[in-house]
């Protein structure tokens, strides 16, 4: 049993996985533990899972591979990656090099110190356009803001966690999956190391800005009601506001003679308005229930094609 896994989901990396497998066999060699390399192949349409096949051949103690059906999303494929680790402890890390392989001997030595989560903080970003970075740290700091478990600013899923920590998240079957978040719920011993997070070694990002904003929704209704009361909210602030225009316009009416609010197009207006924010309250039930319909039908997480080097029923 290697003492250290360390899981890649890779979608379409072909030009990564040889660099990645060199960068962490040499890291790994230099931390002096067993290790286990864990790549999760999402669906890949490239050469991608010939590549990872190439990599399990030439070095079957290290190589794991498990193969989607399809794509299921990156979440996913690290969850899978968590399913199939057998080490004490397990490194989430990007297959695109982005997070420096070199970074996991920092936290190994946070672990080895006693700590069951070790999660590397981005302190700076090369490479990434000017609306990456300005809507992911907008989209932290909403998160911090609205929801009720503290999670890391900054922070993606390069991390270590314990095995225990690894128990724990793998007995959370959601479908809408959030794993920094879900870290963060389960508690623990957590601490951060700062790195600098790299340009990707080659291709590009895969996720689309539809992605981004699924993923960002799917971290916000999963650990948080706000969007909901939000409505409440909206509603008692409006009846407020008419209740004043109500007398507004009656002391108007009554003692100045004029007539103010007068004619269609202030009614169209306001049932327009009131039209949408109710549309849009709406809106919103509409998408946690349908995350309750998602988890309701309680489907397997992923579905395997195939599996290299994993062994007993893991
Ligand atoms: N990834 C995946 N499935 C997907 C999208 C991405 O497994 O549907 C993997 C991808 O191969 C990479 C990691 O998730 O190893 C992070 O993706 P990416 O680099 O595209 O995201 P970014 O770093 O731009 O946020
Ligand atoms: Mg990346």
């Amino acid at each position: 049993m290697p003492t250290i896994s360390i899981v890649a989901p890779v979608y379409n990396e072909e030009g990564n996985l040889h660099v990645l497998y060199q960068r962490i066999s040499e890291v790994m060699a230099a931390s002096g533990e067993t290790w286990e390399l864990v790549l999760i192949d999402d669906g890949s349409k490239d050469n991608s899972p010939a590549i990872m096949r190439e990599l399990y051949k030439s070095d079957p103690e290290h190589i794991r591979v498990v193969f989607f059906a399809r794509n299921f999303g990156h979440q996913i494929a690290v969850s899978a990656g968590m399913d199939h680790a057998a080490g004490d402890a397990v490194v989430l890390i990007d297959a695109d090099l982005q997070d420096p392989p070199e970074v996991i001997l920092q936290l190994l030595e946070k672990w080895r110190e006693g700590y069951e989560v070790v999660y590397a903080v981005r302190a700076e970003r090369e490479g990434e356009t000017w609306f990456k970075r300005i809507t992911a740290s907008l989209f932290y700091r909403i998160l911090y803001g609205i929801t009720d478990i503290s999670i890391p600013l900054d922070t993606g899923d390069f991390r270590l966690m314990d095995r225990c920590v690894v128990e724990a998240i793998s007995s959370m079957r959601e479908q809408q999956r959030f794993i920094r978040g879900m870290v963060s719920w389960v508690g623990f011993r957590q601490i951060g190391v700062n790195y600098t997070r790299h340009e990707r070694h080659s291709g590009k990002t895969k996720y689309t800005l539809r992605k981004m904003m699924r993923f960002a929704w799917d971290g916000i209704t999963g650990f948080s009601y706000f969007p909901l009361q939000m409505a409440t909210y909206l509603g008692f602030f409006i009846a407020g506001l008419s209740a004043l225009a109500i007398l507004v316009v009656i002391y108007l009416r009554a003692f100045t003679g004029t007539q103010p609010l007068e004619g269609q197009a202030t009614t169209l207006v306001m049932v327009l308005f009131l039209g949408s924010v109710q549309l849009i309250s709406l809106g919103i039930i509409g998408e946690y229930l349908g995350r309750i319909y998602n988890e309701v039908k309680e489907r397997p997480l992923y579905i395997v094609r195939e599996k290299l080097g994993i062994i007993g029923d893991k």
